[in-house]
């Protein structure tokens, strides 16, 4: 079967978006993931870490959200509550910096 390329694309996304790497928690690229197998009923890749260089193998045997992904991706997301929104108005009212300085503000919250 060939290799679908939106679905490599959809999975490589997800990897890079939610997936660290399991030594170092650096986070991938997606020049990092790669296809290693892909047989129809499931699909294997591997994921370098650009940091410390361990690789993570990640195999899906279904589409996404990918309820099937080993190893497990636990999202942990709370909803936004009225008391985030008030707090980050104020952070942001009284902000001055461009995009590189909100995310390294943001990172030492
Ligand atoms: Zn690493």
């Amino acid at each position: 079967m060939p290799i679908d390329e939106r679905g490599t694309n959809d999975i490589i996304s997800f990897v890079v978006r939610r997936m660290t790497c399991q030594h170092c928690g650096e986070s991938y690229g997606a020049d990092d993931v790669k296809v290693a197998l892909d047989d129809g009923v499931q699909r294997v890749l591997m994921a370098i870490c650009p940091n410390c260089g361990t690789g993570q193998q990640i195999t899906a045997y279904d589409q996404p959200p990918y309820h099937q992904l080993v190893p497990v991706v636990r999202v942990d997301v709370s909803p936004i509550t009225e008391a985030d929104v008030i707090a980050w108005r104020h952070f942001l009212a009284s902000f001055h910096g461009d995009l590189s300085d909100l995310l390294l503000a943001m990172h030492d919250v």
